[in-house]
């Protein structure tokens, strides 16, 4: 006989659907802080796929995103089971800031222990509960306060699996990322579940066609996994970007950016223009290689060194830009 499915002691039946409250902690004023995790499990055994948003509290997009995916899943037409934890930094999401209340980053803190500090503890929760009852894991993540990313997914390529997902889920862009330490996708990795990291928007806003591309680019996923059938396949090529890099700001100053998300630039396009408030002190800033703008930063107030735009190189950017026009334009549809 197989063993029941549990989360956190709470059995969840084939064809169920529950939300289980995880204890985090307390608040100063003894107040429980509670980790919702909402289980649908379908009629027939399949593929567990966790699905998280707002490891950093303040990127909401990715709870809108579930919040739309998990209405278009009915258990009945469901192989297997999807656990979908629309904010896991539940702290930092009250606060609307990235981090915990002590400053420290949730998505640094993995796998975290039992008895480390609350960041440590969530992380440990989360991994108990959640990731090791997972054989696959999609994360939603934007960019920061005022920096707006293009969708895109990222992930450790050198696993084969984590390939075929990746372009499974229907963006043009796909980056080679590092394992960061103390990522949530490097203890994913440590338990061999291959992971995918969603990339898109800014944070504290809702953007509708990263919304769209997001829950999309899920159920595409969960169609590859055998989870469920969709008729309408993604017909996204996805490129791997071979290099990407932030342009740092030359200096202080105002910034006007002179190309936006998305836009193709060739090596030695000026970028954009940072001066003085009476246009004085003018520094432009140029594309060091070929490639497409996959993050820019929203803010003119710019520090030196500040991150201005993010560029990713391909092997035929030619390509990838139109991938990416005819995949902005269907994102009306
Ligand atoms: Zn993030």
């Amino acid at each position: 006989m197989k063993k029941p499915f549990k989360i956190s002691g709470q059995r969840i039946d084939l064809g169920e659907t529950k939300t289980i409250y995880l204890d985090l902690a307390r608040t100063f004023d003894r107040s429980q802080i509670s980790l919702p995790v909402h289980v649908i499990r379908g009629v027939k055994e399949g593929p567990t796929l966790f699905v998280s948003a707002a490891i950093h509290g303040d990127e909401i997009n990715g709870v809108e995103i579930i919040k739309r995916l998990i209405k278009r899943i009915k258990p009945k037409s469901l192989q297997g089971t999807l656990i979908a934890v629309p904010v896991v930094n539940v702290f930092g999401f009250n606060m609307a800031i990235r981090y915990l209340p002590d400053r420290r980053d949730l998505n640094r803190s993995f796998p975290g222990s039992p008895s480390g500090s609350l960041a440590g503890r969530i992380a440990n929760i989360f991994m108990k509960e959640v990731v090791n009852k997972s054989t696959h894991g999609i994360d939603l993540h934007t960019g920061a306060v005022h920096r707006y990313n293009q969708p895109q997914i990222r992930a450790c390529l050198d696993d084969i699996e984590t390939k075929h997902l990746a372009e499974s889920f229907g963006v043009p862009v796909i980056l080679n990322s590092d394992l960061r330490d103390g990522s949530l996708r490097e203890a994913a990795r440590r338990k061999k579940i291959p992971m995918l990291l969603f990339e898109g928007g800014e944070a504290l806003r809702f953007n509708e066609s990263v919304i769209r591309v997001g829950w999309r680019g899920i159920l595409s996923v969960m169609n590859v996994i055998g989870m469920v059938n969709k008729k309408r396949k993604s017909e996204v090529k996805s490129y791997i970007a071979r290099e990407s890099m932030w342009i740092r700001s030359p200096q202080s100053g105002l910034m006007r950016c002179f190309k936006s998300i998305g836009a193709h630039v060739r090596e030695g396009d000026s970028l954009g223009v940072i001066s003085g408030p009476l246009g004085e002190n003018s520094v432009y800033f140029e594309a060091p290689f070929d490639g497409i703008i996959i993050g820019i930063n929203l803010l003119p107030l710019i520090s030196q060194g500040d991150a201005t735009i993010h560029i990713a190189g391909f092997k035929n950017t030619k390509n990838v830009k139109k991938e990416v026009d005819i995949f902005d334009s269907e994102l009306l549809d």
